[in-house]
């Protein structure tokens, strides 16, 4: 029931993602409850199908079904005062969403390669309660090479990966906690959202959890 979750308000689409249990974290629930979609997707009358958006300059808004279920793989990582990078921000709808759950005790941070991208995602966030956040310094997002992480603010308990790597970047496993989990796709023709977690002994383990269509790192 992926694709059945569109709603006619965000509330709506919310709910429906809880009622087919794609979104299982009651705090990202939550978080997404305050973060409208409209805010951050070119054609508000699409803004709660569950179907992803094209938002200019070859990138993407994933879908809601696709959000909700990287944020249920790291909800457990999301607590508030943890320390979260969201690689490929895009739409910057995924970065309000974990700024709520980490809040201002923890550290958001996003980084997006394309500059009218991050200007855009900064003016959604401000219309957003998320706000408050960015301007005390709680949230950030950045114009740079994701693939390179953001190191001076790691090392990170989640790191989310919004864009297909050809191979699993080294900066972003060398930015990941001990005890920290990284959700990324990786593959070319063919991709797998793969679940990256750091054990406390520095061992990485990497689960194959499903196929999936991203835009790829560039
Ligand atoms: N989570 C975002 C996904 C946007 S699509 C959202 O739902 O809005 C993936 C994004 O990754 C695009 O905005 C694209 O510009 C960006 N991207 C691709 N390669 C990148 C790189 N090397 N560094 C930073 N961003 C990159």
């Amino acid at each position: 029931m992926m694709w059945r979750c569109h709603g006619a308000t965000n509330a709506e689409l919310v709910s429906n993602l809880q009622k087919q249990k794609i979104l299982t974290s009651p705090e990202a629930a939550l978080a997404m409850s305050k973060v409208d979609r409209k805010l951050f997707v070119p054609d508000s009358k699409l803004a709660y199908n569950d179907a992803p958006q094209v938002i200019g300059y070859a990138a993407t808004i994933s879908a809601p079904h696709m959000h909700s279920f990287c944020l249920s793989l790291l909800a457990d990582y999301l607590k508030p005062g943890n320390v979260v990078l969201d690689v490929g921000s895009g739409s910057g709808y995924l970065t309000a969403v974990f700024g709520l759950m980490v809040g201002e005790t923890g550290h958001t941070v996003g980084v997006e390669h394309i500059s009218e991208l991050v200007e855009r995602s900064i003016d959604a966030i401000k219309m957003t309660p998320a706000a408050a956040l960015m301007e005390k310094g709680h949230l950030v997002v950045h114009v740079a090479d994701g693939k390179l992480g953001w190191e001076e603010c790691g090392p990170y308990d989640a790191i989310h990966v919004g864009a297909a790597a050809a191979e699993l970047p080294e900066a972003l496993v060398r930015q990941l906690k001990p005890g920290g989990r990284m959700v990324i796709p990786v593959g070319t023709n063919s991709q797998e959202l793969v679940i990256v977690d750091k054990l406390l002994d520095g061992t990485v383990k990497k689960t194959n959890e499903l196929g999936v269509r991203y835009v790829p790192l560039i």
